[in-house]
């Protein structure tokens, strides 16, 4: 396992599923965490879960990622407290599902606001404590859907096909600085977000499976890991997809 002793990691939905699993996992390889999540009983649990077994590694910090000003402010608080940043993932994300025919406008912005401009929003934030960083690295958690699109997910493939571009105009802007920016595409990972889906959808999703299973958050979080440590140097502007051979 990659070493992140004395490194400081930011994950944004941190509070459950994958973020939380990465944010337990970058505890594990020895880095100080800022656990971001909406409700500070998640982000709290989360961080009470992670302490007891990697005592003072996290910190909660609730804000809504979808809030530049708010975003900033705890961006002023995480640095006062670790006083540097090496890693930020942007992994904070929502779905408000449905046919373009019933999707509403505020469908559209709820999903938007937070899987995209959210990761606007934490990026510029830490840009600066990540340029001054040894190996800054931004981790963009996008999806498989933004690469093939959904029906019924239009504003979810929107944002997430969006957090591409941005990753890749992020990697070519910070790269004189060597700051690597790169996006993870996960397919369909078991957390709460799937748990949602009934027995019919998921046999359908397990038919576009190569490997005829669903993903776990630890196939997303050793992506992570790797991308964020100093033997992922060379790699930029990427999206790596962690799909069970579903975009191959
Ligand atoms: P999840 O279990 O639903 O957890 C989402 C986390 O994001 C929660 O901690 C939530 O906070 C936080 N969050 C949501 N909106 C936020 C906001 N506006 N501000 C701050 N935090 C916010 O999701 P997941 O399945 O682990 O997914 C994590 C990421 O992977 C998402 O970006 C998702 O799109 C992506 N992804 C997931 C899958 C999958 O199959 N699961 C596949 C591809 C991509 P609270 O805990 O406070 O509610």
């Amino acid at each position: 396992m990659s070493n992140f002793q004395d490194k400081v990691v930011v994950v944004s939905g941190a509070g459950r599923g994958i973020g939380l699993e990465m944010a337990k996992s970058f505890a594990a390889a020895g880095a100080k965490v800022a656990a971001i999540s909406r409700n500070e009983s998640s982000c709290g649990a989360a961080v009470n879960a992670i302490n007891s077994e990697f005592p003072e590694a996290a910190r909660a910090y609730p804000v809504d990622v979808a809030d530049g000003s708010a975003v900033d402010a705890v961006a002023k608080t995480i640095l006062a407290d670790f006083g540097s940043v090496d890693v930020l993932v942007n992994n904070a994300g929502i779905t408000r599902d449905g046919l373009m025919m019933r999707m509403k406008e505020e469908d559209w912005d709820a999903v938007l606001d937070t899987n995209l401009k959210g990761a606007f929003n934490m990026t510029k934030a830490f840009q600066r404590p990540l340029m001054k960083a040894e190996h800054g690295r931004i981790i963009n958690v996008s999806s498989v859907i933004g690469l093939i699109g959904n029906a019924g997910q239009a504003n979810y493939a929107a944002s997430k096909a969006g957090l591409i571009g941005f990753t890749k105009s992020v990697a070519r802007e910070l790269a004189g600085k060597k700051v690597t920016c790169n996006a993870i595409a996960p397919g369909f990972i078991a957390t709460d977000m799937t748990d949602s889906l009934d027995e019919k959808i998921i046999e359908a999703i397990l038919g576009k499976i190569p490997l005829k299973e669903l993903g776990n958050v630890a196939d997303v979080t050793a992506l992570a890991l790797f991308l964020a440590s100093a033997e992922a140097r060379y790699i930029t502007g990427q999206v790596v997809a962690t799909d069970g051979g579903m975009t191959m």
